[in-house]
């Protein structure tokens, strides 16, 4: 059986490692001295470096682990330089056995980002947060939304593994505007007393599960279309959904 667990990097990254007994694979290694470390203790062997995208807090340790490991880099295009396999939409990888990852593109928050699922789970890098969705760089706005809403369509046990800890900060966004599609800020405003009393006793917020991002996270909920269609979330007067989304993240890069 599969297990998950994570190593805590930088100020707020988490690099994911899936383990199968012994073997395991790692997602966006940032830290080679950190990974080593924690693979030396618990009696590791990695078998593959999956990336999500190219920003450097997220490769950062790929180039040293790959030399030491000599596995193999599965990235996207961006991540050209380092890949063994650059992958695509759709693409199956299988280096734990049974256990097969697809290759979902999600672009938005750069132009080749992609995510890696196996049901339940998905590891989507800097596309989805808890409570909030990532910024967007050399891609757009309409990418974002399509990736979200892609998200959107898997079944709403999926656990979701973002590569930040930003829930708090995103949550305090949400309960300082005062965006509450559903009218339920007070769940809101729980939910973050829960997630500080976790931080505060140093327990990652993450993972969160897409049931809950319905729930709390006003980008997932723009792009849910049985919530507009049937008038369940209250969007400002003249604007769409994806007009509401794009005003979202605009607001939320000056927050
Ligand atoms: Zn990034």
């Amino acid at each position: 059986m599969l297990k998950i667990t994570a190593i805590h990097t930088l100020v707020d990254n988490y690099i994911w490692l899936v383990l199968n007994n012994n073997k395991c694979l790692i997602i966006d290694p940032n830290n080679e001295l950190l990974v080593t470390k924690f693979l030396r203790i618990h009696k590791l062997q990695l078998v593959a470096i999956l990336i999500t995208h190219s920003h450097d807090d997220h490769i950062s340790g790929v180039s040293a682990l790959k030399n030491i490991y000599q596995v193999p880099v599965y990235g996207p295009k961006e991540t050209n330089y380092l890949n063994n396999y650059t992958i695509k939409n759709d693409d199956v990888i299988n280096v734990l056995q049974q256990y097969k990852f697809t290759v979902l593109s999600l672009p938005g928050h750069t132009k080749y980002h992609v995510g890696y699922y196996h049901y339940p789970w998905l590891f989507c890098g800097d596309t989805l947060f808890s409570a909030g969705c990532g910024r967007i760089f050399n891609s757009s706005i309409k990418n974002m939304f399509n990736s979200l809403n892609k998200i959107n369509k898997l079944p709403s046990n999926t656990i979701i593994f973002p590569s930040h800890e930003y829930t708090i900060k995103n949550l305090n966004f949400i309960i300082t505007n005062n965006i509450t599609l559903l009218s339920n800020m007070f769940i809101i405003k729980y939910y973050r007393r829960i997630v500080k009393r976790m931080i505060l006793n140093k327990i990652p917020s993450l993972p969160t599960s897409l049931y809950l991002e319905r729930i709390i996270n006003p980008f997932i909920q723009c792009t849910n279309s049985f919530y507009y269609k049937n008038k369940l979330i209250k969007l400002p007067q003249g604007m769409n959904n994806f007009d509401y989304f794009k005003y979202l993240r605009n607001k939320k890069d000056t927050f």
